[in-house]
């Protein structure tokens, strides 16, 4: 793991425990992720996290919506997938990036609490993932 996802990875946990961002924080993250974490916000501000979690294995996908007007959406693990372009071809082929902005949309919104929970059975899950 490279030093700024170690510290990405820290910054998380904080704001997990006190459910918010101070200014340290958002700076570090700014620093961290750049363009991309100014949009990931704006996709959190507009509420467009939605966990969806499997009952009763508890298992769960996140799915964020796009940035721009067009009212698409992506399937997403915050760790280490995304269905975006971005994803496939920053992150995966050039190895630009971390992470997209709907992954750090994603993470930030659960850190913060502020996820759309959606609950739906394994198999209603499962049947979203093979689609993936
Ligand atoms: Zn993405």
């Amino acid at each position: 793991m490279s030093a700024s996802s170690l510290v990405a990875e820290a910054m998380w946990k904080e704001i997990e425990s006190t459910r918010s961002v101070n200014d340290e924080q958002l700076w570090t993250l700014h620093f961290i992720f750049g363009k991309n974490f100014e949009r990931a916000t704006r996709i959190v501000d507009q509420r467009g996290v939605k966990r969806i979690s499997g009952d009763p294995s508890g298992r769960s996908i996140f799915q964020v919506m796009g940035e721009s007007r067009r009212k698409e959406e992506y399937m997403c693990f915050a760790e280490n997938f995304c269905t975006c372009y971005s994803f496939f071809y920053d992150v995966v082929n050039r190895g630009e990036q971390l992470c997209c902005k709907h992954q750090l949309a994603a993470r930030l919104a659960a850190s913060l609490g502020t996820c759309v929970e959606v609950k739906v059975s394994d198999e209603e899950l499962a049947l979203l993932l093979s689609k993936l």
